[in-house]
């Protein structure tokens, strides 16, 4: 399939409402993701994220944007405000998307999650490069047995908003939990993947005047 849009030059981010009429539908929710986060301006979110990860299968597959890992069964899951939402892809941007206290960081998972209803629930982790921490898996092969709890920080604060996705088409709602505690991954991880396909972070979108939580 032809790649049809990118990061940079005709086909870039500003350009994306532009290429197709799906993607301009995507683009007219108000509520754009990614976005800068600070604490003033947040309030306080008592609600709990409840995850029930399970180490399972997972096939690496490279769609252009960057490269996803996708689980083979519904067996990882989370709840979150009366609602279960499954584990569907997990894939990464470089250098990360969301901007915390003003600060880009190297990179940025995000844990894509969808309901029954085909709701949307993204979990976004933020990581610096290290050079002392293990591999996160040491297999070579497109398919792999991985733990997606080992991306998750432990006793992290977490901010929560509505968004959209940040790859055409742009369309929302999309529920974001974002954490705030930064992780190390091994800078080994980025030269495997190193390739053309970064950068691929959209550009910070308006905040409107959106509520934006912060649970600690
Ligand atoms: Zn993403």
């Amino acid at each position: 399939m032809a790649r049809i849009w990118s990061y940079t030059g005709e086909t870039g981010p500003e350009f994306w409402p532009n290429l197709s009429q799906e993607f301009y539908e995507a683009a007219q929710f108000p509520l754009q993701s990614p976005i800068s986060l600070s604490y003033e301006e947040t309030q306080l979110l008592y609600e709990e994220i409840i995850f029930h990860y399970e180490r399972q299968r997972f096939h690496i597959k490279n769609q252009n944007d960057t490269i996803h890992f996708e689980p083979a069964n519904k067996g990882s899951f989370i709840d979150f405000l009366n609602k279960r939402y499954y584990l569907t892809d997990i894939h990464f941007h470089m250098p990360s998307e969301h901007i915390i206290t003003n600060e880009q960081i190297p990179l940025e998972f995000h844990l894509v999650h969808k309901n029954n209803d085909g709701g949307l629930l993204v979990c976004a982790v933020l990581f610096y490069l290290t050079e002392e921490t293990a591999p996160l898996w040491e297999d070579e092969n497109s398919e792999f047995l991985f733990d997606p709890s080992l991306l998750l920080p432990l006793n992290s604060g977490y901010f929560y908003y509505e968004g959209s996705l940040t790859t055409p088409p742009t369309e929302g709602p999309v529920q974001w939990i974002v954490f705030d505690q930064k992780k190390p991954i091994s800078s080994f991880f980025i030269e495997r993947f190193k390739t053309n396909l970064f950068p691929n972070n959209r550009p910070l979108q308006d905040k409107r005047d959106r509520t934006i939580y912060y649970k600690k």
